[in-house]
């Protein structure tokens, strides 16, 4: 049955784009996170529409799962299938179809990566930039875009799904289906004033549809750009900084950063980019974020000084930011975060509880804020250093990621790119009436339950 299998896809597809042999399952069985690894059957990686509908078709016939994958980089293990079936890699759709100039956005296909994107503006149209996150250059924008991913534009324009414009879908019925102003225009420029289908796909884990083409908005590349560091060792301030900031309204971006080593490190950074088109602009704005800071000048210092001016402005100011150095430290490399999406009042708590969170578990704690859009809420990433190679390792910090979704719900936020037991405790939490939405929906859409089945799955 299993080669049987394996000669349909192959008839879709291609031989030398489906497989189901050890050494490649191996790879799609797990990813770089702290979570255990599953079993996937196949792995399949069509190159056209068609094709994804024609899989689509065959899995709905034999009731097998699809687990769509950009480059499985949440570290979630988001992409590692939960009921076997097969991982639909998407890399081969990796064609940026239109630049629209005067709109501002491109159209892409589903497997299109950050680091092509970002390269494609640069040579061709380098006065737009995307927003671009801190993940390494091969994670997909459109995988990061499915779970609300957010970039180096993020605290000024948005969260990255707030960015698109416009989507194409492969149901999991086999229809395809287009979103948006495309729908009805040749134009991909916006998504409303329709009924904003987006959201039946937005944040669903894949359990939706195939998403195969995506449009993107685009945003004028600032002329200066720069950041001010600043640093304090209260927690309790951060809520009024966030709040004075928001007042303004002119940051690029801002990161608020702690770590256990260096030791240096340990106290609370205040990472702040400016940019501007014109000088003036840029050192006004300088100004003005100065003159906040200096305000709580008896409890937050600017720093000068080496060398963490210049560490932190080659990890920060760069695009994407340097994070994987910042994270994976620990001999073995491996490390795992779960984002925090934070009310502002709750922070204080919510930043002391990681500290204590990672010495019960006895791990290095790394936290940092990212503001999120006008400062109405941040995610806090709570980082997991281990080492691969040793499993208690890994094990504690699968404990200390476990301990702080729960704070994180508990303190009244929601937990970001949920693995499995986190989806688990986001749903028993959730108002019973949408739970039941979510899984009519679901069953509505996914009749035979083929897409990445397992997840967002109500009790
Ligand atoms: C060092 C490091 C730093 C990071 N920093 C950031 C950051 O700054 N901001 C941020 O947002 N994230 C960050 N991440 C998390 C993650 O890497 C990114 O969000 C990444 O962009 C996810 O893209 P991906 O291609 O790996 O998605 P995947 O993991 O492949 O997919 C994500 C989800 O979308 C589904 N999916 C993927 N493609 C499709 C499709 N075509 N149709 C339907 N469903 C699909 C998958 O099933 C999965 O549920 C970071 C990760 C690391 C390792």
């Amino acid at each position: 049955m299993k080669e049987e299998l394996l000669s349909q896809l192959a008839e879709i597809v291609g031989e030398d784009y489906v497989s189901n042999r050890p050494e490649e399952l191996y790879l799609y069985s797990r990813d770089p996170g702290a979570q255990k690894p599953r079993r996937a059957d196949y792995v399949v990686m069509p190159g056209t529409v068609t094709e994804v509908q024609q899989i689509i078709m065959l899995a709905n016939r034999e009731k097998l799962a699809i687990t769509p994958m950009g480059a499985g980089l949440t570290l979630s293990a988001l992409t590692v299938p939960l009921k076997g079936g097969m991982v639909m890699d998407m890399k081969r759709m990796n064609r940026i179809i239109e630049v629209n100039e005067a709109s501002r956005y491109a159209v892409i296909e589903a497997g299109v990566t950050q680091a092509v994107l970002r390269a494609y503006l640069e040579k061709n149209h380098s006065h737009l930039q995307h927003s671009t996150p801190e993940s390494p250059p091969t994670a997909t924008v459109a995988g990061n875009i499915l779970i609300h991913g957010h970039g180096h534009l993020t605290p000024r324009y948005g969260v990255n799904s707030q960015m698109v414009n416009g989507m194409e879908i492969v149901l999991p019925t086999g229809e395809v289906c287009k979103l948006g102003s495309c729908s009805v225009s040749p134009y991909w420029f916006s998504r409303d004033p329709l009924p904003d289908l987006m959201g039946l796909f937005l944040g669903w884990l894949g359990t939706t549809g195939i998403v195969t083409k995506i449009s993107i908005q685009l945003f004028p590349k600032p002329a200066f750009r720069d950041l001010l560091l600043f640093v304090s060792d209260s927690a309790e301030l951060i809520p009024g900084i966030i709040a004075e900031l928001s007042q303004i309204n002119l940051l690029e971006n801002c990161f608020i950063i702690t770590q256990e080593k260096p030791k240096w490190a340990q106290q609370i950074f205040y990472i702040i980019v400016v940019s501007g088109e014109s000088e003036a602009e840029f050192e006004t704005k300088k100004e003005l974020h100065n003159r906040i800071f200096q305000k709580h000048r008896d409890k937050v210092s600017p720093v000068n000084e080496e060398p963490a001016l210049t560490q932190l402005r080659e990890r920060f100011l760069g695009v994407p930011p340097f994070a994987a150095t910042a994270a994976d430290f620990r001999k073995g490399g491996g490390f795992e975060y779960t984002g925090a999406i934070l009310p502002i009042e709750v922070i204080p708590q919510a930043w002391q509880s990681g500290i204590e969170i990672a010495h019960k578990y006895d791990l290095m704690y790394q936290l940092g804020i990212q503001l999120l859009p006008n400062g109405h809420s941040v995610m806090l990433a709570y980082s997991y250093p281990f080492n691969r190679a040793y499993e208690d390792e890994a094990e504690r910090a699968r404990g200390a990621l476990d301990d702080t979704n729960r704070l994180t719900l508990e303190l009244g936020g929601v937990v970001w790119k949920p693995e499995l037991s986190a989806q688990k405790l986001i749903l028993e939490k959730m108002d019973a009436n949408t739970c039941q939405l979510i899984d009519r929906i679901k069953k509505m859409l996914d009749p035979n339950d083929i897409m990445n089945p397992g997840n967002w799955e109500v009790a």
